[in-house]
């Protein structure tokens, strides 16, 4: 295993440094380029008192110049923070104030220049520079401009213990509440990088679209360091684009294709598939969030691609299940594959006790890639893991006699109707197989009777006609009666995350205000 994050690169730039590192749709860089720009920027880094331990946030779309400032950042042993692009300004004081970050990169589309200058001048902020990247705004220097301070000089690379210095303090989407900074060391993205490459069976030779955001664990621990660690290339989508990917699947060639369910149900109901080339597509990463059985054998099918599903989180440096090419269909499109070498799981009670084989509990899993702790939120770290290391996932899951672990879902997200349970992922797996649904998500509606019913949002593919009677009818024999949804919602568009996941507790709050006045 190699050591450090910049490590990987130094290894993939010897190796191979006239190969195609990056393609971003504007820049075609090799890995001699790539290493040559890290080192410059960590080299005026440096010179500007850059340090190990220092926090850097950097929030920038899937540009190749992100690459160069993460590993330069690696090589410094500053701490990266990558950030959502689409961050409100109140989120990224949130983040500013959390890490005590002492720079900044932004790109062009940076809105709040202004309100962050203030930052600059207060003496209480930590912030000391803004540096704008693809960026006119000449007040602040930007990447060009650390680029040509730092050219023809090295800076010597930071003594990492791989172990225990953090890489990276990535913070959680947010999708179920306030953002917390996982702490991911050196050792627990190589891990979980290599392994993900090694699961996929991946070489120097393989071509990976990453459409997933490089600022979220998925684009960059199996995508950007995956990619680096065997010297593959990597093609990046700027703003995800299903017509985009198909473009560039046939154009680069792409072998390994890594999505959340969205962008492949996306891709396979896209009315010009039929006429792209996909025949270069070897396998990829489905994961961060339910996916479909269907859409997983249409992947398999429709678009010959072995793709393998994973279940991981921000705080698990991703992967900690996988599937194998050695799985049968079934299992393939049913399950997220067993636990990975290196990683202990187990599924538990209330009480954290182990449950029985087929039972629901909760999916809790310590092991290699699993993070150092939250930034700065010891009761939170506290909570999160047992006595024995493990860490609580607050995903409900099932795991059968030969470990293959099922994701029922999000423990917050269960529907509690009259008593009865009622899990959404079973339901929007049926709704998944009917002809007309696009993308569906089963909500819990508040009810003063029952506590909670059940609602189902729909979006149907263009051009279908349903309503309420017909998907009833549809469902009503496929699953027992109070699982049927009580309300039926049709809508052109569902709240997503940057990284493509559907925000339920945001759905939530829209359909309970759009139905407030037939609700008990
Ligand atoms: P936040 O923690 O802030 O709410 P988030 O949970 O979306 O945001 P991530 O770390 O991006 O943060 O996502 C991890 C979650 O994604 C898991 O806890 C799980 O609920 C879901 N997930 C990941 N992979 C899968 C999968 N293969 N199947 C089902 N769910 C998955």
């Amino acid at each position: 295993m190699t050591v450090t994050v910049f490590g990987l690169l130094e290894r993939a730039s010897q190796n191979y440094p006239d190969k195609e590192a990056i393609f971003d749709g504007a820049n075609r860089i090799t890995y001699k380029r790539l290493m040559e720009e890290t080192q410059s920027i960590a080299a005026a880094l440096s010179q500007k008192g850059y340090q190990k331990g220092d926090r850097v946030i950097v929030s920038l779309p899937n540009w190749y110049e992100a690459v160069a400032i993460y590993f330069a950042l690696a090589q410094l042993g500053v701490i990266l923070i990558p950030c959502n692009t689409r961050y409100s300004k109140e989120e990224l004081v949130y983040i500013l104030e959390n890490s005590g970050a002492k720079g900044m990169f932004v790109g062009k589309d940076f809105q709040y220049f202004e309100d962050f200058k203030n930052y600059l001048q207060s003496s209480d902020s930590s912030l000391e520079d803004i540096f704008a990247v693809r960026s006119e705004m000449s007040e602040f220097s930007g990447y060009r401009d650390l680029l040509e301070k730092g050219k023809g000089i090295s800076a010597s690379p930071a003594p990492i213990d791989p172990a225990d210095d953090v890489f990276t303090i990535l913070y959680t989407s947010g999708t179920t509440g306030k953002p917390k900074g996982a702490m991911l060391t050196h050792e627990n993205v190589i891990y979980s990088a290599e392994l993900s490459a090694d699961m996929l069976k991946c070489t120097k030779d393989d071509v990976y679209l990453i459409p997933v955001p490089i600022f979220h664990v998925f684009g960059l621990v199996p995508g950007i360091l995956s990619v680096v660690s065997k010297g593959s290339k990597m093609v990046f989508l700027e703003e995800y684009k299903a017509i985009e990917a198909l473009k560039r699947i046939e154009s680069e060639k792409v072998t390994v294709h890594h999505g959340v369910p969205t962008m492949f149900i996306l891709e396979l109901n896209h009315p010009d598939f039929q006429k792209f080339d996909l025949s270069s597509l070897r396998t990829g990463i489905i994961a961060a969030a339910p996916c479909p059985e269907e859409i997983v054998r249409r992947i398999r099918t429709e678009m010959g691609c072995d793709i393998q599903v994973s279940y991981g989180l921000t705080e698990t440096s991703a992967p900690v299940t996988f599937t194998s090419f050695d799985d049968d269909d079934y299992l393939k499109s049913t399950t997220v594959g067993k636990f990975l070498p290196g990683y202990e799981g187990k599924i538990v009670d209330v009480q954290r006790q182990k449950v029985g084989i087929g039972e629901i509990g909760e999916i809790a899993v310590k092991g290699k890639g699993v993070m150092k702790g939250y930034y700065k939120m010891p009761e939170y770290t506290q909570a999160a893991f047992d006595e024995e290391g493990y860490f609580y996932t607050g995903d409900s899951g099932t795991m059968d006699e030969h470990g293959y672990i099922r994701i029922v879902g999000r423990k917050k997200e269960l529907i509690i109707r009259g008593g009865y349970n009622i899990y959404p992922r079973e339901i929007e797996e049926h709704f998944y197989k009917h002809p007309s649904v696009l993308e569906v998500a089963i909500i819990g509606l508040p009810d003063t009777v029952l506590g909670e019913i059940s609602c189902a949002v729909i979006k149907l593919k263009p051009g279908h006609v349903e309503d309420e009677q017909s998907m009833k009818d549809y469902i009503k024999d496929k699953v027992a009666d109070f699982k049927v949804p009580d309300r039926f919602v049709f809508v052109d568009k569902l709240p997503i995350t940057a990284s493509g996941k559907i925000i339920k507790h945001e759905l939530k709050n829209i359909i309970t205000e759009k139905l407030k006045a037939t609700l008990r």
